[in-house]
């Protein structure tokens, strides 16, 4: 493909165009075309508007470093080369002088590098404010909060040596001086347990005499939770020394060592349970129940957890039901009991990861004194759009949670466009937009979105099963425009679409969910037996993490369903980010292999589609797709109207309105603002830029 000439030079040495905004014609293809051309030159940050595009490197480059901070503080945004410093610092500043809460909203698939730009945020704000005993402390806590909760958050898949298995916001508070005072982290959705690093991390480092306390035998092939990924040798983690920055970190945010030792048991409890091993026990009466066959296993965790065996085996292999009002206890036969354990595990896992975020919460929280008088700066990194070969429940809350941001996205700038405008003086245009509320709304609505026929079948007494949901949605969804399934009329002709499964129109293109394990994930019930047991522990930990097997709470209303904590979260994270002004970091991952200086087309313009890039740029040329203040625009073309040349000496405004003029366009063309001038068509702008150069 060819690059396009004409480009924008607004930097020496800039490859293709720095904002594309900016790009002629705007097409998909001059698009990758530019990103390509850029990344090849390791110019891997290109804007739109004030969005930062990232394409991941897979390689270090003197991006970071003191002096390119130094570079960036201060500055106007475009002075510089599109990075991530020159959002963060025109956040920051705003935040600062004008007292307006930020946010950064970091998103894209796993392993565009959404956490390592978290990180790169985090570092320019840290050396940008201030110094000073109490401020460093709280830099070092909010920054050692980075790998503790990587240790317990991230796993090595195939995708991501280092993926982060949760959405993460965090707000950062300052005080009006600038100066960081405290913040507060939200979590989303943790997907149980997996090979977090901190298995592999604890039985690397630590020493044998504190293995055998926490019984444990040296080794990652001895647990059947970590020993089956096939990658324990290839990791490239170095796992003692990170035990040791995850134990530092811990101690430093103000975890007691009585609290890193509890943490240590029940990931220790974790894997033992993890090799339980059940076999099958007919009973007379003809129904299957199972036996635990390595019962050291149970023993020892019972003794870490500190419950009677009896109790914690039994809730291993029986499950307690009400029938008609009788509490009954009946045997697991061993695929349940399996199911139940590995549960078990994982809302241990889950349940202690939250307390986690709360206790690091509980230490950085701004102090009472300046609680109310505190700036905010909000850094959002989330799982972007996601379609596998095979998509289920865990796709359809991302995609729904993208959605969202997506209707966040649209709102918020054309919001901040309007507000520019105002502030400006500039009469609004009416920009044409896709609004996706339509697809939020057949998600979320309240009694008629697909996550409340979901829960009205997770409820429903009697024979519900995911074909009975699908059903019920191929009935109540079947006109609307964005939901497609094969018993439909409308689609009946369609032989793409299984018999299983529904479609969704998202804005980012169509998906195909298959409806198998929606309910049971929906529910993510953990049966009542093990919560009690549970609590009847008396490792102080785990008796906090499981409340309701408290014997008083037993006739509690059951919990609420995966899908709607979810949906709380997600309106609850979008009023957050509502309130605040938006800024956009949009992360690609340039190939499937981690590898360094390979552009693969095919890859990124998925991304491109399914981070709405496109529209991205189309709403931000709708209105006026290029501004800059009076004096450097004046700067820059002074030598196109005789009157500025070689010096202006009147106001920068009417400087810029004579060169304008000596180019002959239609003043419709153009708005002047307060402070800015306001250009509609980049056009105009690459004839000026054409013409400068002859
Ligand atoms: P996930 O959704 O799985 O958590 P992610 O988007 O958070 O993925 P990161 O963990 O940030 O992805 O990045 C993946 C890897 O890519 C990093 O471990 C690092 O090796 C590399 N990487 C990302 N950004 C950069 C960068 N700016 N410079 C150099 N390498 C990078
Ligand atoms: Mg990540």
């Amino acid at each position: 493909m060819a690059l396009h000439q004409g480009t924008l030079q607004i930097f020496e040495n800039n490859v293709g165009v720095s904002d594309a905004v900016l790009l002629d014609p705007v097409t998909e293809d001059a698009f990758l075309d530019n990103l390509a051309a850029r990344f090849n030159k390791q110019q891997i940050y290109t804007y739109i508007g004030n969005v930062v595009i990232s394409v991941n490197p897979y390689e270090k480059l003197p991006l970071y470093t003191h002096a390119v901070i130094e570079e960036y503080r201060s500055r106007n945004i475009y002075e510089l080369p599109p990075h991530i410093y020159a959002i963060t610092d025109d956040a920051y500043r705003s935040m600062r002088d004008k007292n307006l809460d930020q946010c950064i909203i970091i998103s894209g698939e796993s392993g565009s590098g959404k956490t390592e730009a978290s990180k790169v945020i985090m570092q320019y704000v840290a050396e940008v404010s201030g110094k000073g005993r109490d401020i460093d402390r709280v830099k070092e806590q909010l920054l050692q909060s980075n790998p503790v909760l990587e240790a317990f958050g991230n796993a090595k898949t195939t995708r991501n040596d280092n993926s982060s298995r949760f959405g993460k916001y965090m707000d950062i508070e300052f005080d009006f001086k600038g100066d960081p005072v405290g913040g507060v982290i939200t979590n989303s959705q943790n997907q149980g347990e997996r090979n977090f690093h901190i298995f592999y991390q604890m039985l690397q480092g630590l020493d044998p005499t504190a293995l055998s306390e926490l019984k444990l035998v040296p080794g990652v092939e001895s647990y059947s939770f970590l020993n089956k990924s096939g990658c324990v040798d290839v990791d490239a983690r170095d796992d003692v020394g990170d035990f040791q920055v995850v134990q530092n970190g811990m101690e430093i945010i103000g975890f007691s060592e009585e609290e890193r030792n509890q943490v240590l048991q029940l990931l220790a409890s974790i894997l033992k349970l993890g090799n339980v091993q059940f076999e099958d026990r007919p009973n007379e009466d003809g129904t299957d129940g199972s036996d635990v066959v390595n019962i050291k296993e149970v023993e020892e965790v019972s003794q870490l957890l500190g419950c009677s065996l009896d109790i914690l085996s039994s809730a291993l292999n029986t499950r307690t039901v009400a029938v008609r009002g009788d509490m009954v206890k009946t045997d697991l036969n061993v695929a349940d009991a399996m199911y139940a354990r590995t549960a078990l595990c994982k809302a241990i896992y889950s349940r202690m990861f939250s307390w986690l975020i709360t206790r690091i919460n509980d230490s950085i929280k701004v102090k009472e004194n300046l609680a109310n008088r505190t700036k905010v700066m909000g850094v959002l990194d989330i799982y972007g759009f996601e379609v596998l070969e095979t998509n289920s429940f865990e796709q359809f809350i991302i995609n729904y949670c993208n959605e969202k941001l997506q209707q966040i996205f649209i709102e918020l700038t054309l919001k901040e466009e309007q507000e520019e405008y105002v502030k400006e003086g500039i009469e609004w245009i009416h920009v044409d937009y896709f609004n996706n509320s339509v697809i939020c709304d057949l998600i979320e609505k309240n009694n008629q979105g697909i996550l409340a026929l979901l829960d009205e079948e997770c409820l429903r007494p009697g024979n519900t099963s995911d074909s009975t949901f699908l059903e019920k949605m191929d009935t109540r969804c079947a006109s609307h425009p964005h939901y497609e399934s094969r018993k439909c009329k409308k689609n009946q002709s369609d032989k793409t679409l299984p018999h299983e499964a529904f479609r969704l129109r998202h804005y980012a293109g169509n998906v195909l969910y298959q409806v198998s394990g929606f309910l049971d994930k929906n529910n993510d019930l953990l049966f009542r037996d093990l919560s009690q047991a549970m609590y009847q522990c008396s490792h102080p930990l785990l008796k906090h993490l499981f409340p309701e097997g408290r014997p008083s709470e037993q006739s509690l209303k059951r919990p609420a369903t995966t899908g709607s904590q979810f949906k709380v979260s997600v309106t609850e994270l979008m009023k957050n980010l509502g309130s605040k002004n938006p800024n956009y970091i949009r992360c690609i991952k340039p190939n499937d292999f981690k590898k360094e200086r390979d552009f693969d087309l095919e890859i990124v313009k998925h991304q491109v589609r399914y981070l709405g890039l496109m529209e991205n740029v189309r709403v931000r040329r709708a209105g006026y797709a290029f501004r800059q203040v009076y004096p450097q625009f004046l700067f820059r073309y002074k030598m196109m109207a005789e009157e500025t040349w070689p010096h202006w000496e009147g106001e920068p405004r009417e400087g810029v309105k004579k060169i304008l003029e000596a180019q002959g366009v239609s003043q419709e063309e153009y708005a002047f603002g307060k402070t800015k001038i306001f250009i509609r068509n980049p056009r105009l702008l690459f004839d000026m830029e054409e013409r400068r150069r002859q």
